[in-house]
């Protein structure tokens, strides 16, 4: 059996046959040959390139955390198990109707429609499922250009109620990443995301590198995260427990590296969103919303910060104890790059 060496087969080998991928879409659409069919990650045909982006860009190929936090944060990876950020509140949209169509506090459809309008970003790429989404994007291979009836596609909009609309959609991470891969080269426009923490991890390892035949990070304007404890949609096709497989390796709860992490406010307070912000960018957009009275806050009570730092440490021991027991080493952590001191204590904590 012929053997290959070059980027896509070695992704192919080293996450997807070894149930690590949780299709997040970050190969996707980059180039004429990786496409996302079916719930799966498919390769129409060889490519020779050794060290593609593909490879590059997924969250689970090996990632350096510490590097990854310097390059956003420029601060060393913490202990914390909410990640570096500078702010958090309960917050929500004062549109009941928004409240309503998001089932929480609908921070994140108003957040990227006030960032629009306020001009801090020019577009949102998303999904659709609508076949004849319309779209300013790039189809660079045959399966992501199938725009088909319920099935997923990207698309990207700079009208705010459409921005919104879509930001509330069930399958609204389903095509994000191949979307922003889709982007053509020359544009000049700075786009919004809303992502779950995988996604934001495939975006964010490639702030250092430039990307042939694509725009990069910086044309990111406002990169949101909503917390994720396992696969939200479903790809039709797609089996709950393989995707979930994938999931029970994941590590991020709260989308540590996003501008802004948003996640419900919970039961006490039903209709209002835990919202963390992280980044000068964040922060920016966060206070844009506030001041333009799309979003109103409260302070975030202790309550929630001890349940978001319990379920977000309880996830990373999980996914701590499943890589071990898949490797049986504990110093292969597959794609998990942390300090060695925290790895420690995690597993301490498990037994
Ligand atoms: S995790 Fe994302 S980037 Fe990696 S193989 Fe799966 S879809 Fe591609
Ligand atoms: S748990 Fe959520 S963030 Fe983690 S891999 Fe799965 S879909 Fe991605």
């Amino acid at each position: 059996m012929e053997t290959q060496d070059y980027a896509p087969a070695r992704l192919r080998t080293e996450v997807i046959e070894e149930g690590l991928c949780p299709v997040c879409g970050g190969c996707v659409a980059g180039c004429p040959y990786l496409g996302e069919y079916s719930g799966r990650i498919i390769q129409l045909d060889r490519c020779t390139v050794a060290e593609g982006s593909c490879y590059a860009n997924c969250p689970r190929t090996f990632t350096d955390l510490d590097e990854v936090n310097r390059a956003v944060f420029g601060e060393a990876f913490g202990t914390s198990d909410l990640g570096t950020f500078r702010a958090a509140y309960l917050a929500r949209s004062t549109d009941p109707a928004l409240r309503e169509s998001a089932g929480g506090g609908g921070v994140v459809p108003a957040l990227l429609a006030s960032s629009l309008k306020a001009g801090v970003i020019d577009a949102v790429v998303s999904t659709t499922t609508s076949p004849d989404g319309k779209t300013d994007l790039l189809d660079r291979n045959v399966v992501s250009s199938l725009h088909l009836e319920g099935v997923p596609s990207s698309t990207m909009t700079s009208d705010p109620a459409e921005a919104a609309e879509l930001a509330t959609a069930a399958h609204r991470f389903a095509r994000v990443l191949s979307g922003f891969n889709s982007i053509p080269k020359d544009s000049s426009q700075k786009v919004g995301m809303s992502c779950l923490p995988c996604q934001v991890l495939s975006l964010r390892k490639r702030t250092d590198s430039s990307q042939p035949n694509r725009v990069g990070v910086d044309s990111i304007g406002l990169l949101v995260s909503e917390f994720c404890a396992a696969k939200r949609w479903l790809e039709p096709g797609e089996d709950r427990q393989k995707a979930n497989k994938a999931c029970s390796y994941c590590w991020d709860y709260t989308g540590e590296f996003a501008d802004v992490s948003v996640g419900s406010g919970r039961a006490a307070n039903k209709g209002w969103d835990a919202v963390i912000v992280r980044t000068e960018a964040g922060e920016k957009a966060f206070d844009a919303a506030v001041k333009s009275g799309a979003i109103e806050t409260r302070p975030l009570p202790q309550e929630n910060i001890d349940a978001e730092m319990k379920a977000s440490r309880d996830k990373k021991k999980r996914a701590l104890r499943n890589i071990v027991e898949k490797t049986g080493n504990t110093s292969d952590l597959i794609y998990l790059g942390i300090p060695r001191e925290l790895v420690d204590t995690l597993l301490k904590e498990e037994r």
